[in-house]
């Protein structure tokens, strides 16, 4: 890509940094913002600025967040004896979303990866370990998602736990409702057979 000004190609040199994001959108991307008020790259330049700056980590349960102790942590009517294990914020968010959870998380910042050279000491494990060791845990539930890495990571944890008295579970891989069972792949359908509850639990009243 030949660019007529170095400006320019320093932005979209940037921007393409960004994952999922190519020269070409990155040149649109750019493009875009020059033609909008220079306030609005303003005021994206500073919200990542003060993301970078501000931005700290639960020093309860690692999940991102403005204070010391994130607003989860925090909440006293939340169950910190019941501890949701993820790999993530989103993780977190996707299950507050569900308003089903009023237990405390635990974020591991990841999952183990040998590929991608990712090991126990680059997670919030020990953390988490020690957090058990307390003895102010009742259970944990591990809820990463259902690839091998998630499936070592959950393993790896669970073998630390040993002779610490936690009860662990993880969560059950549901087929989708409305879903027929023969499109549902044979991971999720094997999980929600070893991972069945009882018939009447699972009645609903609408
Ligand atoms: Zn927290």
């Amino acid at each position: 890509m030949e660019f007529s000004s170095k400006l320019l190609e320093n932005a979209v040199y940037e921007m393409s940094q960004l994952p999922g994001i190519g020269k070409r959108t990155a040149l649109r991307l750019v493009l875009h913002l020059l033609k909008r008020p220079e306030t609005q790259t303003a005021q994206l330049s500073k919200a990542l600025t003060a993301l970078r700056e501000d931005i700290c980590f639960c020093s309860n349960c690692h999940n991102i967040s403005d204070q010391e102790l994130c607003e989860i942590c925090s909440n006293p009517k939340r169950d910190e004896a019941t501890v949701c294990v993820v790999e993530d914020i989103r993780d977190v968010m996707a299950i507050e979303n569900t308003g089903q959870f009023v237990g405390h998380y635990h974020v591991l910042g990841g999952k183990i990866s040998p590929i991608e050279g990712v090991g126990p000491q680059d997670l919030s494990i020990a953390q988490l370990v020690a957090k058990v060791k307390t003895g102010k845990v009742n259970e944990l539930i591990f809820a990463l998602s259902a690839t091998m890495e998630g499936d070592t990571t959950n393993f790896y944890i669970y073998k630390q736990l040993q002779g610490i008295e936690v009860k662990t579970s993880t969560i059950a891989r549901g087929i989708p409702v409305g879903d027929e069972l023969e499109y549902a792949d044979e991971v999720t359908l094997g999980r929600s057979i070893v991972n069945r509850i009882p018939f009447e639990g699972s009645l609903r009243i609408s």
